[in-house]
């Protein structure tokens, strides 16, 4: 039976409008409002990062969520989120499963199918798949380098 991977559409995109918002303005009043109109936003937190200062922060975070940062302003100010969670895997045995598919939040209805973070590590001959840098503090993703790694045969051979 199919294990397949599932997001809500509806949850996601309440927190990629808050990240455009906060693009365009960071203040307080901005912050709560958007921690009031989302359901899914448990908490928002933004930092500048260069200051080492909270700008604004509003909500209380739950211990069900789940934590995502996102960097903004070239990366010098992280918002933070705790939010309900909105991606799930589910057991598929025939088509009208998909139908009765509910995230988190109680939506039904915008759910879409993602492709599983498993999907690409059955062949690890070749390519080994690399990790996910995307989350990680700009800080410290600078110093972090994930290189190729060559195998033997496919070396240059040294010219005597
Ligand atoms: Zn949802």
């Amino acid at each position: 039976m199919p294990l397949y991977e599932y997001e809500c559409i509806k949850c996601r995109k309440n927190i990629e409008d808050s990240v455009k918002k906060l693009q365009k303005k960071i203040d307080p009043e901005t912050v709560s409002n958007l921690v009031e109109k989302y359901d899914n936003i448990h908490y928002i937190e933004v930092t500048d990062l260069g200051k080492n200062k909270t700008l604004a922060k509003h909500g209380s975070r739950d211990r069900d969520g789940i934590e995502l940062d996102f960097y903004i302003n070239e990366g010098n100010t992280r918002v933070l989120f705790n939010t309900k969670r909105y991606r799930f895997a589910e057991l598929i045995y025939d088509k009208d499963d998909e139908k009765n598919l509910k995230c988190y939040c109680g939506e039904t209805k915008q759910i879409e199918r993602v492709v599983s973070s498993f999907a690409y590590t059955h062949d690890l001959s070749t390519n080994m798949p690399k990790p996910d840098l995307s989350n990680l503090p700009p800080e410290v993703r600078a110093r972090t380098v994930i290189s190729d790694y060559i195998e033997e045969k496919d070396r240059p051979k040294k010219n005597r």
